[in-house]
C-alpha cells in the first residue's frame, strides 16, 4: 500500500506532468503555424519542415494517448482506487508508479 506521503508525491507528479503535455501541445500548435505553406519558412527547405511537422506529430500523438491517462490517474487518486493493480487487485509497487504513473497495472499483469 502506498502512505499518504506517496500518494501526495505522485499526485503532484501526475499534475506537474500534465500541465507539461499541455504546454508542449501549445508551442506545436505555434510550431504548426510557424511552418504553413503560406508563411515563408526561411533557411528551413521545405523537406526539413516536412520532417519537422511529421515529429511533431508523432509528439502530438503521444500527448494525445497520455493526458487522458494522466488524468484518469488523478480521478483514482481522489476515488482512492490509485495504486491498485486492476487486472490481480494487488498494490502497485510505488517504484512502478513513479516511473510510470499513469499505469493500471503491475509488472506481473502489464
Ligand atoms: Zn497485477
Amino acid at each position: 500500500m502506498l502512505t499518504i506521503d506517496q500518494l501526495i508525491e505522485l499526485e503532484v507528479l501526475i499534475s506537474d506532468e500534465i500541465e507539461r503535455l499541455r504546454e508542449e501541445s501549445a508551442e506545436t500548435e505555434e510550431e504548426r503555424e510557424a511552418i504553413s505553406p503560406d508563411v515563408s519558412i526561411g533557411r528551413l527547405s521545405r523537406l526539413d519542415a516536412m520532417q519537422i511537422q511529421e515529429i511533431a506529430k508523432e509528439g502530438e500523438r503521444r500527448r494525445e494517448e497520455r493526458l487522458p491517462m494522466l488524468e484518469h490517474a488523478l480521478d483514482r487518486i481522489d476515488m482512492g482506487e490509485y495504486g491498485t493493480c486492476e487486472r490481480c487487485n494487488e498494490p502497485i509497487p510505488f517504484e512502478r508508479l513513479r516511473e510510470q504513473p499513469e499505469t493500471l497495472h503491475c509488472s506481473a499483469c502489464a
